[in-house]
């Protein structure tokens, strides 16, 4: 879990993740369809259906399937909602990052990037994921 610190040169709060292990399986995606199993279960999937947009969610023994967009709690947050308490002022002021930490897959398509996908694509998946967590 991140610590939160003070950037002293720009005057601001920065969340800092601690190094940790990288996953050496490279030759899989875990946010392409089909690699479901090596993320955290999904809290909200949208599938697109009969020209509506059903919000589904994985279970332990299920994964949906057809997604298009994908939504999970990250297997290495930054944040928690269970921290400690553990305050520092030295060398540099450091407090817990506290809050919650999902990873959203915007598009099945592994090459898609913010500059391929629609806006009407990310503009009506992005209301369905907000409404979500309200
Ligand atoms: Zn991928």
């Amino acid at each position: 879990m991140g610590d939160m610190r003070k950037d002293y040169v720009l005057e601001r709060e920065v969340i800092v993740h601690p190094t940790t292990k990288k996953n050496t399986n490279t030759k899989k995606c875990p946010y392409c369809p089909g690699n479901e199993s090596m993320t955290n279960p999904s809290l909200l999937a949208l599938v697109a259906k009969d020209g509506m947009l059903q919000r589904l969610q994985d279970s332990e023994d299920f994964f949906v399937d057809d997604w298009s967009v994908r939504v999970f709690e990250s297997k290495e947050p930054t944040v928690s909602i269970s921290t400690k308490n553990s305050y520092s002022d030295r060398p540099l002021y450091s407090e817990p990052a506290y809050g919650y930490h999902y990873i959203v897959v915007v598009s099945p398509k592994h090459k898609d990037t913010l500059a391929t996908i629609s806006t009407d694509h990310i503009h009506t998946k992005r209301s369905h994921i907000c409404n979500y967590f309200r």
